[in-house]
């Protein structure tokens, strides 16, 4: 007989919250049966109202908080719990790091199975706000006006807003001008559900250590009525505006930027650096969106590689080739593979850039890849491997295996599909070693981290 489940929807219960879920939601039981709270803590006490019920679990939401965290914060942004980027603002930076740290041990230690890994505390920032580089605000029409903002949790109901607190803060400024602009001008809005009007979302970037700003406005159409008086006032108010641009978009999807760049003033791309490397940024390449941590990470990662000059690498996933660029300083050569054709010619320019001529490139899956660089006798001392959430192709890793390196650097962005290939690996002779957190995006439960694969000695 199916088991009832020992909660009802708006009833509410006292609970004590023991855990917290990998995106930050406290975790309390019913007789046993977990309620995932967002924002409460550790630790706390409080009555529970029930939301939802299902099979294995349940959803509630604070209704008093009896016992209070010493972990717990008041939320910076008044607009945190709405918005869907923050999930952590109610906890302290020092308790974000702990949690985070924590993470990525129950992934290694408990779905990899991996107890003998050494996970180092996580490496946080020095200050966990105005610390991205890249901003894309959708603009919308709403009864009160044009609304300028972020997509609410779960949705794409625009939460209009002035500034957010983990941008870089001449956004702030950016959304000020565009706003008043649009404004005057009458200019038209997109209307997702019409699939009509012009202007859809503002982006920015801002180079941290060239001071350069790019602002670029993302158009169904080609063409922004105007233009030239928006590119005066941002010209007055924004420091290091070097570039204005429309990026057209005519598709009637959730893809943010369509593929064509049109000019409006200065240039097309800025220049950033991280440590020494340059590189050059259009609207459309990726790029990692905190530079300060990043630059930590990569360091990390090339020390683990223990480069002595005479190493051949392999960078997989490599994007734009930032990591390929740094490794090439200290290796004998380095070949980055990416799936995308754009990122590889950003790459190749990039290296051009900084006058490095031992690093190169080629387009294609990484899966597709390395069975031809095996069939070729590609034999490296180091593979570094940075895959998107989903991990690695089980493939990948049991042809690094047979091409049988000294290390293998995992830099990953998702604990749990780390942890799964961590396994993989060990099963194959690659045993992790130790594992260090890196804190990319604070207030955000999300975590990076640097694992170090060595290759068992034969017994
Ligand atoms: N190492 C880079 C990018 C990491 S993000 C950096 O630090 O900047 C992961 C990258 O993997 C993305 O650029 C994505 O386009 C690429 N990617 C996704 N699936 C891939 C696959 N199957 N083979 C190769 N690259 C892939």
């Amino acid at each position: 007989m199916k088991q009832k489940a020992p909660v009802e929807k708006n009833q509410v219960y006292e609970m004590t919250i023991t855990g917290q879920g990998s995106e930050g939601q406290g975790i309390g039981r019913v007789d046993g049966f977990a309620v995932f709270v967002p924002d409460a803590l550790p630790g706390e006490v409080a009555d529970v109202k029930i939301l939802k019920v299902q099979k294995q679990f349940a959803y509630g939401k604070i209704e008093t908080l009896k016992i209070t965290s010493p972990d717990r914060t008041e939320p910076k942004c008044p607009l945190a719990r709405r918005c869907g980027g923050c999930a952590l603002q109610h906890m302290t930076y020092d308790a974000q790091l702990r949690f985070k740290t924590q993470k990525v041990k129950d992934a290694i230690h408990r779905i990899g199975g991996l107890t003998h890994v050494e996970v180092k505390d996580c490496i946080g920032m020095e200050t966990p706000w105005h610390y991205r580089n890249k901003a894309q605000f959708p603009v919308g029409k709403g009864k009160n006006g044009i609304e300028i903002g972020f997509y609410a949790k779960g949705s794409h109901r625009i939460i209009d807003t002035d500034h957010c607190l983990i941008q870089h803060s001449i956004n702030d400024v950016v959304v000020e001008v565009v706003r008043q602009f649009l404004e005057q001008y009458g200019i038209s809005i997109y209307d997702q559900e019409q699939k009509k009007g012009l202007v859809r979302h503002i982006l920015t970037r801002v180079g941290f250590q060239s001071g350069e700003v790019m602002v670029c406005l993302v158009v169904n159409g080609n063409h922004l009525p105007h233009g030239e008086v928006l590119v005066k006032a941002l010209k007055e108010r924004v420091p290091g505006l070097v570039s204005v641009v429309l990026n057209e978009n005519r598709a009637h999807t959730n893809v943010i930027l369509g593929p064509k760049i049109h000019l409006l003033w200065g240039k097309t791309t800025i220049t950033d650096k991280i440590g020494e490397v340059q590189f050059e940024i259009s609207p459309l390449s990726f790029y990692q969106v905190n530079p300060v941590q990043t630059k930590r990470l990569y360091e990390l990662a090339v020390e683990q590689a223990g480069l002595s000059g005479k190493e051949r690498v392999l960078d997989l996933y490599c994007g734009i080739g930032t990591i390929s660029l740094f490794l090439a300083q200290k290796a004998k050569e380095v070949l980055g593979v990416e799936v995308i054709g754009e990122a590889i010619a950003d790459a190749k320019r990039n290296a051009q850039l900084n006058g490095i001529t031992n690093a190169r490139f080629r387009v294609g899956a990484s899966e597709d890849v390395i069975g031809l660089l095996e069939q070729e006798g590609f034999a490296p001392d180091v593979v570094v491997i940075d895959p998107p959430r989903k991990g690695c192709d089980p493939f990948v890793i049991e042809t690094i295996a047979k091409m049988a390196p000294q290390k293998v650097v995992y830099v990953s962005c998702e604990p749990s599909t780390m942890a799964r290939d961590l396994r993989l690996f060990h099963q194959l002779g690659f045993v992790a070693t130790e594992a260090t957190p890196v804190d990319q995006f604070g207030q955000s439960f999300h975590v990076e981290t640097v694992a170090l694969l060595t290759k068992e000695k034969p017994i």
